[in-house]
């Protein structure tokens, strides 16, 4: 049977009727993840799935997410499991301890296959700066598309229909980004709503933990089992966690959306924009009031640069760690300084160290004023313009990305309106800590394409109400590459 475009609460239902056992899905997934051909995986877990399936403990076979196989983005600590975050620094790490995620998902009976790529570090947005080179995107037959990043390889597994789940961090849009590109629900609860304890930190105020399913059915199920506080991380929310997937429905009469105007007016393709546009007037039939909203384009194009600023400016800190000294790859020097600057200076990327000089640089006493303290000044106005927005409106929306997946050659250096505005305006959603999700709204070219949509903090039932809503208005779910 194939099992690859069916969703977790069909695969539960497969399993709970012995149709298929966990043992038959995890070896599938393992096949599959084995004749991937998109170079989506650091490490299969070969050995170490198939003995957790065999320590599968049967009287939890009521937990959705029993006996289904996942996929884990190389940034999350998987104990005995080898964890690079695709850096040449973190060659041989093996974690001593799991992330929380990961724990929470194996506690319900969830097999982790595979750790995937990723840009190094979390670091970018194409799925090209790995250590194990360019992730492609499964759509693509012609492998000359990107999948998208930073979460490349969760997000081409996924995607290919290996597994129906895949963990990804998501520090300014590595996983609404690539859901975009692959067909995808992609989704970032609340900054504090799942525990980070474990991920490794590239810039803490802005990351999260985020996933990618094919539906946003799957992304409720997926929820009621990751949120929750966890004594581990300081920054956990102790919010109560509601049951996402009970709440979940389609009815959004009444709910007010609003049009993030100055990221259609930026883009150039008129296809996407149609389609955007039809689904929002989807929306209206179902009846939600639908509205333009009028973001100041002064602040829409200060994301970029105030989200460069911020996140090189934690990574340089978050990752002073990586020195060769306690864990990871070592390159040996005469002395404890020596060994430091040799390591880093083999283990780390062009891209990386030159993350790392902009965010030394903006933090030089003499600099911080200027550029690291301005940046979070324009945080504050940013959010600030967004908050309030979200006292008139339930949801925010504009297309996730001006574009299909472009074409690896295709370089973008221009500080155009598009490139600054609709390319990269999904930060906000992490500056504001806001939950987000995007989720597939068309194809061009035989591509999909998504739609955005955030709101207020700890909104993510009324979130994934509106996003089931998109749902059914565009009847585009459970996508797997190779059936079109
Ligand atoms: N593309 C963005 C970057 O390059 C986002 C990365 C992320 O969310 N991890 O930093």
């Amino acid at each position: 049977m194939n099992y690859r475009n069916l969703s977790i609460t069909e695969l539960h239902n497969l399993l709970l009727e012995d149709k298929v056992t966990p043992l038959e899905l995890v070896k599938e997934a393992i096949k599959l993840a084995k004749e991937d051909d998109n170079n989506a995986f650091e490490y299969i877990c070969d050995e170490e799935a198939l003995k957790k399936v065999e320590s599968l403990d049967s009287s939890k076979k009521n937990n959705l997410f029993y006996g289904i196989p996942v996929v884990v983005k190389d940034n999350f600590s998987t104990k005995d499991i080898p964890t690079t975050a695709s850096s040449n620094i973190l060659n041989g790490y093996v974690p001593i301890f799991s992330a929380e995620v990961v724990e929470r998902l194996e506690a319900q009976g969830a097999i982790v296959i595979a750790k995937s790529t990723l840009d190094e570090l979390a670091m970018g947005g194409t799925g090209t700066s790995g250590h194990k080179g360019t992730t492609f995107n499964p759509w693509d037959k012609s492998k000359t598309r990107l999948v998208g990043g930073s979460s490349c390889g969760s997000a081409a597994s996924v995607a290919k229909g290996i597994v129906p789940f895949a963990l990804g961090s998501d520090t300014g849009d590595s996983v609404r980004k690539p859901a975009s590109y692959a067909g995808l629900v992609g989704f970032k609860p609340t900054w504090g709503r799942i525990s980070r304890y474990g991920l490794f930190p590239f810039a803490t105020s802005l990351d999260h933990v985020a996933y990618f399913t094919r539906n946003v059915s799957d992304a409720a199920i997926s929820l009621n089992v990751l949120a929750g506080h966890d004594d581990k991380d300081f920054s956990s929310s102790f919010k109560e966690v509601p049951d996402y997937s009970k709440h979940l429905t389609d009815s959004i009469k009444g709910k007010k959306i609003g049009i993030i105007k100055g990221v259609v007016n930026s883009m150039s393709d008129k296809d996407i924009i149609a389609v955007f546009n039809k689904t929002a007037e989807g929306l209206k039939e179902k009846g939600a009031i639908v509205e333009e909203v009028e973001i100041d384009e002064k602040l829409l194009k200060a994301i970029f640069p105030t989200y460069v600023i911020i996140s090189c400016a934690e990574s340089t800190s978050n990752n002073a760690n990586l020195d060769g000294i306690k864990f990871g790859a070592r390159v040996e020097g005469d002395s404890f300084e020596e060994v430091m600057t040799n390591t880093r200076t083999k283990g780390f990327s062009r891209l990386i160290k030159r993350r790392f000089v902009i965010g030394a640089y903006s933090l030089l006493r003499e600099n911080a004023d200027e550029l690291f303290i301005r940046a979070q000044k324009c945080r504050r106005l940013i959010v600030d313009a967004f908050n309030k927005a979200f006292e008139s409106y339930d949801a925010l929306i504009a297309p996730a990305a001006p574009s299909v997946a472009p074409e690896f050659a295709h370089k973008s250096d221009a500080l155009d309106n598009e490139y600054l505005i609709a390319d990269n305006y999904m930060a906000y959603g992490n500056m504001g800590g806001y939950p987000s999700i995007t989720l597939p709204i068309g194809f061009k070219d035989k591509l999909p394409f998504g739609i955005n949509l955030t709101a207020k903090p700890f909104d993510e039932v009324n979130l994934l109400n509106i996003a089931n809503a998109v749902e059914s208005v565009t009847g585009l779910k459970d996508l797997v590459a190779e059936d079109r």
